[in-house]
């Protein structure tokens, strides 16, 4: 698992080590539980907080947790009960590394308020729409202004028998507001979009044994595309508008999602978008992507501001291709390492900053340094770093146009490039810019 696999587990560790252990120790534990000793997330937690000496003083389904309602969460609760009720429950296979995962999400309430959810370690839970639970040590977090709760492996859901929690109707509707594709965000919980079908696929699963169709594809409108994905078919066709209703946003590593369950409804429009259907690539400021997380096919332009720690000439493990140092990869051990040139750029336009990788090929382009001359170069120093250096000098304070899709984590947004191109100032038309807005303030 890399670091963004290990995150969510990394906070639930942080969460009770923070004042006792610093941010690189747990990490650095985390990951030789994980990776080197091969234990399950939920193991290397047990045991990392044993080592430490943590494990008594928060025991697992700690009873000093607090019990709170939705709408007294604020965001930064470490460890919650909460009596909710499931309005909305998926349960999700994925997969991390090859590894099988399964995860809840959905939305839950009680009488003061809705708030989406995710259980983060799901396989062992069983949860249905309209049951009512106790969920047990959750943590709560703030994203786009709105509660989010999680149970990681020191929760867990209890079905709560007998008990009753109302939901008011209106908390649930009001949750289903109109949306701009490209303004939708993770957590925003239920919207209702109208857009142009630019893609439409069926696939078979296995769900629990049972051969189920997933019916996903892209949807688009004039300010953004989305990725879509529905266990009903509604019989969704390329080329045709919709008005999708009730749909529930979910993020998957910051990318938004539309998901169509069973209170979504579908209805036929007419097209009023023409040509300006957002197909192709959006150029989004920065600011913004921080703020919905992450999309598809997004372009931004900014300055270099920074080249991070991992760019230049990197060694990569034969076997699984991941960044390894000194030929010794964390699962395959000794290995003859292959070279590969990479950049961990900042960008910076003003409204926010983001990572972006920019793999060899491009790398390669943008800075006239190819493969061979860093490793020459490599050689000929005896030190991978001038190649960092060399890189850094053409790139650094240079305007760049990137487009790839964005990603991001607790670290912020994160776009694997797939386009690249060096921005030519007009040099005269910023200073006349610059002029007239001096003149203007005058
Ligand atoms: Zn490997």
């Amino acid at each position: 698992m890399n670091e963004q696999e290990l995150t969510p587990h990394f906070e639930e560790l942080k969460r009770v080590l923070k004042d006792k252990v610093d941010d690189e120790r747990i990490m650095n534990e985390l990951k030789k539980y994980v990776n080197e000793f091969h234990v399950t997330p939920q193991a290397a937690i047990r045991g990392i907080l044993r080592k430490f000496g943590a494990l008594e003083e928060s025991p697992f389904r700690s009873s000093s947790s607090l019990v709170k309602k939705i709408g007294e969460l604020t965001g930064s609760e470490a460890s919650v009960d909460l009596l909710v009720r499931a309005i909305f429950v998926e349960k999700k296979d994925i997969t991390v590394k090859g590894s099988p995962k399964t995860i809840i999400s959905g939305l839950i309430g009680d009488e003061t308020g809705t708030a989406s959810f995710t259980v983060w370690e799901g396989k062992n839970v069983e949860m249905e729409k309209g049951s009512v639970y106790w969920l047990r040590s959750a943590y709560a977090k703030m994203w786009n202004e709105k509660v989010q709760i999680n149970i990681g492996a020191r929760g867990g859901v209890e079905k709560a028998e007998g008990m009753r929690v109302d939901v008011p109707d209106r908390s649930i509707s009001m949750e289903s507001s109109e949306a701009k594709i490209g303004e939708i965000a993770g957590g925003m919980g239920n919207v209702t979009v109208t857009g142009r079908i630019i893609s439409a696929e069926e696939r078979n699963v296995t769900v629990k044994g049972e051969p189920k169709t997933v019916y996903s594809g892209m949807i688009a409108d004039d300010t953004g595309k989305i990725q879509y994905s529905a266990w009903n078919d509604f019989g969704l066709k390329e080329g045709e508008t919709v008005r999708i209703k009730n749909a529930y946003i979910r993020s998957w590593k910051g990318i938004p999602q539309l998901n169509m369950g069973d209170r979504c409804e579908v209805s036929r429009v007419d097209d009023t978008f023409g040509n300006d259907i957002a197909d192709t690539v959006n150029t989004k400021k920065i600011g913004d992507i921080v703020r919905t997380g992450g999309g598809l096919d997004i372009n931004v332009v900014g300055t270099v501001v920074d080249m991070r720690r991992g760019s230049g000439l990197i060694e990569r493990c034969p076997e699984c291709n991941r960044s390894i140092i000194n030929g010794e990869c964390q699962a395959h051990g000794r290995v003859e390492p292959v070279m590969d040139l990479r950049m961990k750029l900042t960008l910076d336009d003003g409204t926010g900053a983001i990572s972006a990788i920019i793999n060899r090929e491009l790398t390669e382009r943008l800075t006239g340094v190819t493969l061979g001359m860093a490793e020459g170069l490599a050689k000929a120093r005896g030190s991978m770093e001038p190649v960092e250096r060399e890189l850094a000098k053409t790139m650094l304070i240079r305007r760049l146009s990137l487009t790839g899709n964005v990603m991001s984590d607790d670290y912020g947004p994160m776009m694997i490039v797939r386009a690249a191109e060096v921005v030519k100032e007009d040099v005269t038309a910023e200073a006349e810019k610059l002029l007239s807005e001096v003149e203007a303030s005058l």
